[in-house]
């Protein structure tokens, strides 16, 4: 909670130190959640939660062009995947009445007019480009009385303009030099006529700028906390508060969380999807929330990174490769381990009589994760990558006449000869003996015969440069063609039965809420990576992603 008791947020909550704190999430359901909203329904229900407050969930439904059922959906999820519970969930839709009296309040105080101008005109009127071409004046209709405005205002509200042809616009501060004073619109009609799915009967709708800070005030929200894009708004949400004399909330503003190697928004993931590129908008390779649940990625891991990234007023720009550091670390500790082998080739044992079983830990970390029995098998199988046909100087794995350890077997092995496809050249097999002499240099993983047969999916960044938006051609351009590896033969040990009936295996660290579902099947496969179970997988194929490798730049 380091990120509450100090620094930028600590001061915000000095500012105006109450009790009870209500704070509100408020998205606008036309996308999925990225890694970036994490940051802010980190902030927003954490706050509150600090403090002993209450946060509601406002899905910000003003823009039927954008909307969809499963966002709303998606993002009523993941806030429970983060573990945390909203105190109700709103939608500004619902006030759209209210919001609707209010705007003939600020009508009849003068504050607001119906305006025909074009977006050219409006362009004019605000000074041009920048507002930096020419002087800013209003046009003629901020001159219309009370009377016209608000019978031009119930016309917009029966449907008798067409789509752009009517605007309801705030009479703030043309002389002000904050261009968010410049007499914005509060009320629009959607281009398409588009029928809002919660509010049919409803033909204009309130701007971000009319109805946020107004919502604030309806749900008593004490700090209204978002990014720093709206800066330069906080005026104008004070101003019309102000206005019409309701209660105040306080807006405060920290820095968006981006990433880079990278792209999050909606439009550029919607090509990598429609294109083929990925497998859908929870791909691993993405960083869209469902991705990262998908690809196993603990919630207490996220919200561990975000705290400790810290807050303040800053713009973070993060690399991948500093999250997974996080991740990796918060999985040494939580997660059992298991033998995986991801190419496997028999290797047979000429001194194994008969099957013996062995004891092993699942985490060498701590005991309270117990142990496992494992069966060492005459014929068991190692990695292809862990076997060389010629022995050479430096080498510590198993090759003809060299012996290497086997992960928590009795007895360490060498290689006495092996066998080769002779159409693709590959190793088909090898035989080994005990040698109880050498003292190994390395051990290797392996699994016993009979073992489970699974595909494991290996993913890497989906893009070869730090800013995919700025190659050549655009990120098409930039696509990695590495970024996923299929293994389907791959085999891991029976205690994968026991790991995923335990599943979420029980955790030290965090809070994990509503973390459920395949992807919570995590364990370390030794030597090789961590993994979660897929979506994809089925009673008959289980399929593995990766979540992150054991060591930052390992190949695998
Ligand atoms: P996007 O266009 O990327 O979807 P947005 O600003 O339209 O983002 P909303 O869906 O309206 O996002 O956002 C809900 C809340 O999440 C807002 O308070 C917004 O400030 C916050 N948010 C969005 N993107 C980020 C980010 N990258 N980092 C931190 N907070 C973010
Ligand atoms: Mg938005
Ligand atoms: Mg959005």
């Amino acid at each position: 909670d380091a990120m509450f008791k100090q620094g930028f947020l600590n001061e915000v909550y000095k500012e105006r130190p109450v009790k009870p704190v209500i704070t509100r999430f408020p998205p606008e359901p036309n996308g999925y959640l990225h890694m970036g909203h994490a940051k802010a329904i980190a902030i927003d229900f954490g706050f509150a939660r600090y403090h002993g407050g209450e946060t509601i969930l406002r899905f910000d439904d003003t823009n039927p062009d954008e909307e969809k059922e499963v966002y709303f959906e998606s993002i009523i999820n993941l806030v429970k995947w983060l573990g945390f519970t909203p105190s109700a969930i709103t939608y500004s839709s619902d006030y759209f009445q209210k919001l609707f009296e209010l705007a003939k309040e600020l009508i009849k105080k003068d504050k607001a007019y119906v305006c025909h101008c074009n977006e050219t005109e409006i362009k004019l009127q605000r000074g041009g480009k920048e507002g930096k071409e020419g002087p800013r004046y209003r046009c003629k209709h901020a001159e219309q009385d009370v009377e016209t405005n608000l019978k031009k205002f119930q016309d917009m509200h029966d449907g008798k303009y067409e789509p752009q042809t009517a605007f309801l616009r705030m009479k703030q501060d043309i002389e002000n030099g904050n261009p968010q004073m410049w007499d914005l619109a509060a009320y629009r009609i959607p281009k398409n006529k588009t029928q809002h799915v919660r509010a049919p009967e409803w033909k204009m709708f309130p701007t971000y700028d009319f109805t946020h800070c107004l919502v604030d005030s309806f749900e008593k929200i004490t700090h209204s906390l978002c990014t720093t894009e709206f800066i330069l708004s906080r005026e104008s949400y004070e101003w019309l508060n102000k206005s019409l004399e309701v209660y105040e909330p306080m807006q405060r503003e920290f820095g968006r969380l981006n990433v880079s190697g990278t792209i999050m928004s909606k439009r550029d993931l919607k090509k990598l999807v429609e294109g083929g590129v990925v497998r859908g908008w929870d791909d691993p390779r993405l960083y869209t929330l469902i991705a990262i649940r998908r690809r196993g990625i603990p919630p207490g891991a996220l919200l561990a990174f975000v705290n400790e990234l810290g807050v303040t007023t800053a713009k973070t720009v993060i690399q991948i490769v500093r999250f997974e550091q996080t991740v990796r670390r918060y999985l040494e500790f939580t997660v059992p381990r298991l033998m995986l082998v991801l190419d496997p080739i028999p290797v047979t044992i000429e001194d194994v009589e008969e099957t013996q079983e062995v004891e092993v830990p699942y985490s060498p970390k701590d005991p309270k994760f117990g142990t496992h029995k494992v069966r060492f098998t005459k014929t068991v199988y190692i990695d292809r990558a862990d076997f060389r046909e010629d022995d050479i100087k430096g080498y510590f794995r198993l090759a003809p006449g060299k012996t290497v350890g086997l992960l928590n077997a009795p007895h360490p092995i060498k290689a006495t000869s092996f066998t080769k496809d002779e159409v693709t050249g590959k190793v088909t097999g090898v035989t080994a003996v005990f040698d109880k002499e050498t003292k190994p240099k390395t051990y290797i993983q392996w699994v016993p015969d009979n073992s489970i047969k699974l595909e494991v999916r290996i993913q890497r960044p989906l893009f070869k440069s730090d800013d995919p938006k700025t190659v050549e051609g655009g990120f098409m351009n930039d696509i990695n063609p590495d970024s996923e590896t299929v293994y389907t033969e791959a085999l891991i040990e029976e205690g994968f039965n026991e790991v995923r009936q335990k599943a979420p295996w029980p955790v030290t660290a965090g809070e994990e809420g509503g973390d459920s579902g395949p992807e919570t099947v995590r364990f370390q496969a030794m030597r090789v990576a961590y993994f979660a179970m897929d979506s994809d997988s089925t009673d008959d194929k289980i399929v593995l992603n990766r979540i992150v490798s054991l060591k930052e730049d390992s190949g695998k």
